[in-house]
């Protein structure tokens, strides 16, 4: 079989550039069905892109790398693109995107998209035997009923990261980049909950409260849900991606920074009630006897001096917690790290030294933060590729 471009990969990022490369396309997948991250992101409702991406919102080696794709093929782009084909959808929060009604609209167009174009989509497929020959590349292409060699002009890579080994993720495109001679950075997983010692938080599980979870220097402002494993929540997730083992993580149950002023208020009417029930009215009560294991919270409120209320809200903002690990790959939103982007043309996605060798999508060491960055980062790296492949 000869085409010009063979992507190997039809999930986000390898659907957005088979339907845009032109030519004779090939797209080649091993699960039964094309984008199954796309169908169960976002809680079934795809958060497909978020409207205050910016190249801040991602993790790299090299932080500027991921700026190009971005800036040339940006949310609108997309925001555009789904209201073309009429799929409705709405602002969550802080700018993330979701559908109306289904994330299988979002896997409709691509395939629609892939349709007009005439691209040849084969799934429970494998790709083996890589090889770069005279300016080509030949792969033995195992088909559910026969068995082909292709050679193509243009091999795309954009089999994603390791994250959900259920749903096939397999870490293929590390093993294709150092086939060919490309350098791969270290992966974790990201965009992941904290584990910790058995039974540490077993009595909160199932309680939320708002947070702020600084790793390093980076801290999230949003949910925190305490887990019987560990802690999990939006704040969590964003937090695990600039984790490292061994490290700390600093948890600030009082983010806002009001609760010693509201609590020193409190003191002048209530200073006769249990400071335990008055804290109830600033956090969760589960989270409150929880806390009084960990501290003294012992008397009326009028009891508390100015000095030990500002220790004890001092040490509710500064809560420094070890975790054991994280829940891995197995639940991971994405993997960090990659294909090392010094290896790639940040403008097309093309391996610098292999001339027709791309990578895109997750497979690439830039990982988004967590709200629609990495559907985008798909959209904007496959976009990429399909532009130098189309010229
Ligand atoms: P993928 O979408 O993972 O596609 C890779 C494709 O390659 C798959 O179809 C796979 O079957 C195929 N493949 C792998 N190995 C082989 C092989 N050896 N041979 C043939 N085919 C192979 N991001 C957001 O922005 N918003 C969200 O709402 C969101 N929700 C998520 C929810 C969950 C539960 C998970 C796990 C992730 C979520 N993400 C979300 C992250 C997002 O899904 C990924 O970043 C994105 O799918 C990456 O796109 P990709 O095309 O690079 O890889």
């Amino acid at each position: 079989m000869q085409v010009d471009t063979a992507i190997i990969g039809a999930g986000a990022a390898g659907m957005m550039c088979a339907a845009h490369a032109g030519g004779r396309v090939l797209i080649i997948d091993h699960a039964k069905a094309p984008g199954e991250k796309i169908r169960i992101s976002g809680g079934g409702r795809c958060n497909f892109t978020n409207m205050y991406c910016e190249p801040q919102a991602f993790l790299s080696q090299n932080p500027h790398f991921a700026k190009s794709a971005l800036a040339r093929y940006t949310q609108w782009d997309f925001i555009e693109l789904v209201d073309r084909h009429g799929i409705a959808w709405h602002e969550k929060t802080l700018g993330q995107l979701f559908c109306d009604t289904s994330a299988k609209e979002i896997i409709a167009m691509l395939r629609g998209l892939m349709q007009q174009a005439g691209v040849d989509l084969q799934l429970q497929s494998s790709a083996s035997n890589f090889a770069g020959v005279d300016g080509h590349f030949t792969f033995d292409l195992q088909m559910p009923d026969k068995k082909v060699e292709v050679t193509a002009r243009n091999l795309v890579i954009a089999t994603g990261g390791k994250s959900i080994p259920k749903m096939g993720a397999t870490g293929v495109a590390y093993d294709i980049a150092r086939q060919f001679g490309l350098k791969v950075t270290d992966t974790r997983a990201g965009l992941v909950p904290f584990t910790f010692a058995e039974g540490r938080f077993a009595p909160l599980a199932g309680v939320a409260t708002p947070a702020r979870i600084t790793a390093g220097t980076t801290g999230f402002d949003e949910a925190l849900l305490f887990t019987h494993r560990g802690l999990s929540g939006p704040a969590v997730l964003q937090a695990s991606s600039y984790w490292h083992e061994g490290e700390a993580i600093t948890v600030n149950l009082a983010p806002e920074g009001t609760l010693l002023g509201a609590l020193r208020d409190q003191r002048q009417q209530s200073g006769r009630r249990n400071f335990t029930t008055i804290l109830a009215q600033h956090l969760p009560s589960r989270l409150v006897e929880y806390l009084g294991q960990e501290f003294d919270l012992s008397g009326n409120l009028a009891d508390w001096s100015d000095a030990r209320l500002t220790n004890f809200v001092d040490a509710l903002q500064n809560w420094q917690l070890h975790p054991g690990g994280t829940e891995g790959y197995r639940t991971a939103e994405v993997t960090l790290g990659g294909v090392d982007t010094d290896e790639l043309s940040s403008k097309t996605m093309a391996a610098k030294d292999v001339p027709g060798l791309y990578f895109i999508g997750e497979a690439v060491d830039v990982t988004g933060w967590l709200g629609g960055y990495n559907f985008q980062w798909a959209w904007s790296s496959g976009m990429a590729a399909a532009r130098a492949i189309g010229g």
